[in-house]
């Protein structure tokens, strides 16, 4: 068998006004992807588009972050599932945990507080 797992972490969103790091995510999945930023106060909805013609890891090679962020980290679904199970593959793209896809962040709604 070859060695080809795909090593994840949390995802990291930079405020789109100020670039901070600091973002909360307060809501649900089950409501709405609204993000505050801790600094300005900016809102923002984070949403994924499907990166074409890259090959899907195979089932069960993707290792999702450890610790799994908490419901509070920034949370964005997954433009073909809709799994919130997104994370950051070393490589700096977006990976499904759920169904492999790759993925692109892109910020929606953004509104400067
Ligand atoms: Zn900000
Ligand atoms: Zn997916």
């Amino acid at each position: 068998m070859q060695q080809n797992s795909v090593y994840t972490s949390k995802l990291s969103m930079a405020c789109p006004t100020c670039g901070s790091g600091e973002i909360v995510y307060s809501c649900s999945p089950a409501c709405c992807f609204n993000h505050v930023c801790a600094d300005c106060r900016t809102t923002f909805e984070p949403a994924t588009a499907v990166v074409s013609g890259k090959p899907r890891p195979a089932a069960g090679s993707i290792v999702p972050p450890d610790p799994l962020p908490d419901c509070t980290e920034p949370t964005a679904a997954c433009a073909r599932c809709e799994s919130t199970a997104v994370y950051a593959a070393a490589s700096g793209e977006l990976v499904c945990g759920a169904c492999g896809t790759w993925l692109t962040l892109e910020l929606t709604e953004i509104a400067p507080g």
